[in-house]
């Protein structure tokens, strides 16, 4: 079978990363370049274009089937970004038709983690699966859900965002304007959160620049090592994500919920306390027929992967 390739793009806050897949899910090249060194959509588009007429030229493969994009608050039906909270281009940006006027191809746009999914299911864990849903732990919380092979992507494009579903009423204020959304407990900065307030909370003063300094794989090292309160701490998200999952369950009866992303890195200390959430949380009729399971894709290629795959959708 002749191999074709397709380029996966994943446009994030800081920067933008491209990617040069085979049609077995292989990255044949990667580049990088800062997002944020550009202040407008269209000086950022050409940029990008650059980099793809580079890495073509570069790697010799001129024919490309496709180009999928991966970018927070991208809208698959559209083609275009809206309002990006962690982008320098604010409003609405139509992503899909700058590019297009620049390269004749056909290019595909969602948000990251409808990308994550897509990938999963086209080179990761899910590839035999139909039913099934994918959280993205990062410095949010996404998701994506599969249902009968197909990506969900709604009435207008924004299926999915069980990151912002209400855990808490009256709690941590979100990025999104309301308050106590999952992700603001169980994304990298909502876990660190958490740390912190439990060291307050047991007497210990810290300065801002020892607050600045933790990081997430501090939090899990120190959990690992016997450290109580980073134990407690994972324990707390474990909590809430197994309940999120658990009730994510009963709207579309998937098969798996995977898991990707960073704080997944801390292993058992959060996956033990999940499980049980999960388990103590779910509907009796689906107990014991969902498993948890963590993303298939290499790790520093997900991204990539995920936004490629969308190009075969
Ligand atoms: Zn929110």
């Amino acid at each position: 079978m002749k191999t074709d390739y397709s380029i996966g793009i994943d446009i994030g806050g800081t920067n933008t990363d491209l990617g040069l897949v085979d049609s077995n899910g292989h990255c044949v090249v990667i580049q990088r370049f800062a997002t944020e060194d550009h202040g407008n959509a269209i000086e950022f588009v050409d940029e990008l274009v650059n980099q793809i007429k580079m890495m073509l030229s570069e790697t010799g493969i001129h024919k490309i089937s496709g180009i999928g994009v991966g970018v927070p608050n991208g809208n698959y039906y559209t083609g275009c970004i809206d309002n990006a909270v962690n982008l320098n281009f604010k409003g609405k940006i139509y992503l899909k038709d700058l590019i297009q006027e620049r390269i004749d191809v056909n290019v595909v746009v969602s948000n990251d983690a409808n990308a994550a999914a897509y990938g999963e299911m086209i080179y990761g864990a899910a590839r035999r699966m139909r039913h099934f849903i994918m959280f993205t732990l990062g410095t949010g919380v996404g998701s994506g859900i599969v249902i009968d092979g197909k990506l969900v992507h709604g009435f207008d494009g924004y299926a999915g965002e069980l990151g912002h579903a209400i855990l808490h009423p009256n709690g941590r204020l979100c990025n999104c304007g309301r308050r106590g959304c999952l992700e603001q407990y169980t994304s990298a900065r909502g876990i660190k959160k958490t740390y912190i307030e439990l060291l307050q909370q047991s007497g210990k003063s810290l300065t801002e620049e020892e607050m600045e300094k933790i990081n997430g794989k501090d939090i899990s090292d120190r959990a690992t090592q016997g450290d109580v309160l980073a134990i407690k701490t994972y324990r707390l998200v474990g909590d809430a994500l197994g309940l999120a999952m658990a009730n994510a369950v009963a709207f579309s009866s998937p098969e798996a919920i995977f898991l990707m992303g960073g704080p997944v890195k801390a292993g058992e200390v959060l996956l033990e306390p999940l499980r049980k959430s999960f388990n103590d949380n779910i509907l009796s009729i689906y107990k014991g027929r969902v498993k948890i399971l963590i993303s298939g894709l290499n790790e520093n290629q997900s991204a990539i992967l995920g936004a490629a795959a969308l190009t075969r959708a």
